[in-house]
């Protein structure tokens, strides 16, 4: 579904934020990419949604060669989680939720109908939470409307960068397990950028570890824990 051939990305500037990616990454499949700060997981994400362009090399979601696809189509299909959750402030938790679909030009009823749905899938009570602004909700309340947002369109692809990155680690763990129970059910193909090897073991089907600018590992997290 996602598949990178020989994708070397310089900014700019001159920064090498990834000198050689191959990789591929199967419908249905979770793989989180771990590593340190400034290794180029960041970078691998933006160039699924063509947020970045490759230097060299070719990025292909679902057979499509991103830089031959329209960038808001291919957006359409991925949908992207971060850190911050970039919720509007300004809009209530059900109005944010149901974004994406009005922006496809949905009927706003539909959409919101929707956004119900979704939030009662991530355990948020649309009657309770959905007319809530953001600020009005803890951390791991709003990252999960960031998730219930980003499953707004039902894309076949979801990049998660730092997903529960800013919630204590017992909101982490919460978050983790109940995100996992989504997946059996939604069956995305999910790349999840994490620094924290346990969550990256945890969450994935395979692993992408990082060193400087490339993938040093890509296995199951049982081979690469048992590597030496
Ligand atoms: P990670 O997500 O692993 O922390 P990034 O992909 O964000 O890594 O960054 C990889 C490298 O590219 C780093 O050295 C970073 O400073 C650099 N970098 C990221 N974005 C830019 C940019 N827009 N311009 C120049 N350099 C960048
Ligand atoms: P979490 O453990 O999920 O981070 P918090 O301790 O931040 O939870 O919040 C606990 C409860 O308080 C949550 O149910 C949340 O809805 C509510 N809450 C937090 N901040 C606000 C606020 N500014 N206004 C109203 N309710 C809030």
């Amino acid at each position: 579904m996602i598949r990178f051939e020989q994708v070397a990305k310089v900014y700019p500037d001159g920064t090498t934020a990834v000198d050689d990616l191959s990789f591929e990454v199967a419908e249905g499949e979770l793989v989180t990419l771990v590593g340190p700060s400034g290794c180029g997981k960041t970078t691998t994400m933006l160039m699924v949604n063509r947020l970045t362009e490759p230097t060299s090399g070719r990025v292909l979601v679902g057979g499509e060669d991103v830089a031959q696809t329209d960038p808001v189509k291919l957006r359409r299909r991925i949908g992207y989680v971060i850190q911050q959750t970039g919720l509007f402030p300004h809009r209530t938790v059900l109005d944010n939720t149901a974004t994406v679909p009005v922006l496809l030009g949905w009927k706003k009823a539909r959409a919101r109908e929707r956004a119900a749905e979704l939030l009662e899938l991530v355990g948020l009570d649309p009657g309770v939470y959905g007319r809530r602004y953001p600020a009005q909700l803890s951390g791991g309340q709003r990252q999960r409307v960031g998730v219930a947002r980003a499953l707004a369109a039902d894309p076949p692809v979801l990049l998660m960068d730092e997903p529960f990155g800013a919630v204590d680690p017992v909101v982490r763990e919460r978050l983790q397990s109940e995100f996992l129970h989504l997946q059996a059910t939604v069956r995305k193909t999910v790349l999840l950028v994490t620094h924290d090897i346990e969550e990256a073991v945890r969450m994935g089907d395979r692993m992408a570890v990082y060193g400087q600018g490339h993938i040093e590992q890509f296995d199951t997290p049982a081979a690469v824990l048992g590597a030496p």
